[in-house]
């Protein structure tokens, strides 16, 4: 991919404070794309300093970058989000449904608010952002909507009913959104990553962790900037001919 293909360009990246959100960001900026970096507030952690880190970060590059902090399960915050958004970069063109949580248990043990939450943050969360940005982008005739998605909705995972769950309803969803607004140049994808090293996957015991690694043919955990080189090239101009697909960045842990 040619650099810096995406100046001019803006972009919204929900859960951008660390991890792939984080590194999708970042990587987004490298090819010269304006980003507004969302992020929750979180007990115990100062995601605002966190996420204003990688705005700084993103301005080094060259690029403009805001902070927005909104939980992504509040709908009428992120419509505000998206109208602020929309007002200090001037438009939007790329959409990251990146935010995501885990409340990992058995079926038996599993609560129903584990349950709701899961699907409310990552899948509902996904549809209050997609809602908000389409009519924009129906209007200018061009977006990329990306969502984060994962291994989980393909292969299942013991403990993980709620996570996949709700991972797979994101493959449903943006498959049937891209249906929907293909005419109006809006294209509609998913990246399904594997095991990648971050906080979510940090919090694994070690041991669980060696034995997922032993599985995945190419013999380790990926980088958050691995999956960040996908979603760098499904908003490029590169990947115009893309959409409704599943792409995966897993180590050939799924084939
Ligand atoms: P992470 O926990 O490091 O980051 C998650 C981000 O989402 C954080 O910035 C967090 O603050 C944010 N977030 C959580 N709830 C939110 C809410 N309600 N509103 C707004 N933001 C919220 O995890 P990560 O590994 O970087 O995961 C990023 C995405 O990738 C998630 O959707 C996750 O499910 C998915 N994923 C991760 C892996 C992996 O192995 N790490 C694999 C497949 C998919």
């Amino acid at each position: 991919m040619s650099s810096r293909g995406l100046e001019g360009k803006s972009a919204l990246i929900t859960g951008a404070s660390r991890g792939i959100g984080r590194a999708i960001a970042l990587r987004l900026a490298e090819e010269g794309c304006q980003v507004a970096v969302n992020y929750v507030a979180e007990q115990g952690r100062d995601n605002a300093a966190e996420a204003e880190a990688v705005a700084e970060q993103i301005r080094a590059l060259g690029c403009q970058a805001i902070c927005a902090e909104v939980d992504v399960t509040d709908q009428e915050a992120v419509e505000d989000m998206v109208e602020y958004v929309i007002a200090r970069l001037g438009k939007l063109d790329i959409l990251v449904n990146n935010a995501g949580i885990t409340r990992d248990r058995t079926l038996k043990k599993l609560a129903k608010q584990d349950w709701d939450r899961v699907i409310e943050v990552n899948l509902t969360g996904a549809f209050h952002c997609a809602r908000a940005v389409i009519e924009h982008m129906r209007e200018r005739r061009y977006g990329r909507i990306i969502s984060i998605s994962s291994v989980v909705a393909l292969m299942g995972n013991i403990g993980q009913t709620n996570y996949g769950a709700s991972k797979a309803g994101l493959i449903g969803f943006t498959r049937s959104l891209a249906r929907e607004v293909a005419r109006r140049g809006i294209t509609v994808n998913c990246i399904a990553p594997g095991f990648i090293d971050t906080e979510m996957t940090q919090a694994i015991p070690r041991d669980i962790r060696e034995q997922i690694v032993a599985t995945i043919p190419l013999a380790r955990m990926g980088l958050p900037e691995e999956v960040a080189n996908a979603a760098a090239f499904l908003a490029s101009d590169a990947a115009s001919y893309i959409t409704g697909q599943v792409l995966s960045v897993n180590g050939g842990l799924h084939m």
